[in-house]
């Protein structure tokens, strides 16, 4: 553990998959942690605290405060009884997906709870103490042509990304209109096996793990073609870190540079249970097969395409490792297998739990 006297945190989104990593992260360097979790979060632990619990924090290592990031007078007097050395403004509704069914919720959340933060932090008069790290996104760039960095023009293609790029200018603005240390994380997309189950990279994972123990139902899956640069999510929230312990608030991209599609990431799961995937068809009617089988294993569902989707995101980090000597340490092949293997064990805790209490009701 590295001591950092008098260093307190306070991550908003704290029981999300980057918060709880965080959390973690931040206790080990000594630091004092509180975090905001919202209400309904209670109403499903396996989801929200679950992660917490995981690492072992959920038993006083941090302290939770329950609320809400868009009620900004609550915001405002958190952050007053904290008096945060560093802010993480994590919470968001990050699933861009369900950005297009709930737009307005979405730019609610991301973009004026993120205000609140800014106008609370401005209003207590706490410019000069508290630094901040906002949790920007490669969604922010959109149709941009790969490889994007910190210099490409922005132009999201949906909800989410439009109230991530409104967040961003909120950031800049308050760092050059009142000085406040103010850093945007652009961080393309980062996962781990604490990812929300509602994400593409999970429902891969999990479905996998599912198939290899015997369920017959394929995989379903949207746009195939989709490509990401996946990172692991331990590897960005040192990057996050990173950012706040530089004398100057800037803005970095964190990515690993590498770029793989959702057929790859599907097939590289696959191969993880020792199953070959050839792929058939196109477009909507492609399938993928079990080489050794000829069962199917993928298939595609039209309802799974989102209204507009960002092809191809890709980054170019370079600024980050020349400023911030941060470089990623796990890549696709590791990401995968790691989420495979925890997700494999949590079936089968699952199972035994489901089978012990059929065994005790029989
Ligand atoms: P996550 O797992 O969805 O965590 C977000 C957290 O925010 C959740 O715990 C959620 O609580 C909380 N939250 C949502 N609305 C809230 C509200 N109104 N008040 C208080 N808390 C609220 O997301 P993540 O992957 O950790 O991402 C962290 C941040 O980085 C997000 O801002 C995300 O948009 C951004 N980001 C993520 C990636 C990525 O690939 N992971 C990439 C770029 C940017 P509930 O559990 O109750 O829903």
């Amino acid at each position: 553990m590295v001591d950092s006297p008098n260093k307190i945190a306070f991550i908003t989104g704290i029981a999300g998959q980057d918060g709880s990593y965080l959390a973690e992260y931040l206790l080990d360097k000594g630091y004092v942690v509180h975090g905001l979790v919202r209400w309904d979060s209670y109403a499903d632990p396996a989801q929200g605290f679950g992660r917490l619990s995981a690492l072992g924090l959920a038993d006083g290592k941090v302290t939770l405060h329950n609320g809400d990031l868009t009620d900004a007078q609550y915001v405002t007097s958190l952050i007053k009884s904290i008096q945060p050395t560093e802010i993480y403004n994590l919470a968001a509704l990050s699933q861009v997906g369900v950005s297009f069914d709930t737009p307005a919720s979405t730019l609610d959340i991301n973009t004026k709870g993120t205000l609140a933060v800014f106008e609370a932090v401005r209003l207590l008069d706490m410019e000069r103490r508290v630094r901040i790290y906002q949790a920007s996104s490669s969604e922010m760039f959109g149709s941009s042509p790969a490889p994007q960095n910190e210099n490409t023009p922005m132009h999201p293609c949906s909800p989410y990304g439009i109230a991530k790029l409104a967040a961003y200018w909120l950031g800049r603005t308050y760092r050059d209109s009142y000085g406040m240390h103010i850093s945007n994380g652009i961080l393309f997309n980062h996962e781990s096996p604490a990812r929300g189950e509602d994400f593409v990279t999970r429902k891969i994972t999990k479905a996998v793990v599912e198939i290899e123990a015997g369920h017959n139902a394929p995989l379903t899956l949207g746009n195939l073609d989709s490509v990401r640069d996946w990172g692991h999510a331990r590897d960005y929230i040192d990057g996050m870190w990173r950012m706040l312990q530089q004398d100057m608030p800037d803005d970095y991209v964190l990515a690993t540079g590498q770029a793989k599609t959702v057929r790859e990431f599907a097939a590289r799961a696959f191969a993880q249970i020792g199953k070959t995937v050839q792929w058939r068809g196109v477009g909507i009617d492609e399938v993928g097969i079990d080489k050794k089988t000829g069962k199917i294993l993928v298939r595609v569902d039209p309802a799974l395409f989102r209204p507009k989707d960002v092809n191809y995101l890709l980054c170019d980090a370079r600024k980050a490792q020349d400023v911030l000597g941060w470089k990623p340490n796990i890549y696709f092949d590791d990401l995968v297998s790691e989420m495979i293997n925890t997700d494999r064990e949590i079936l089968y805790m699952e199972s035994a739990q489901a089978f012990g209490s059929l065994s005790q009701t029989a």
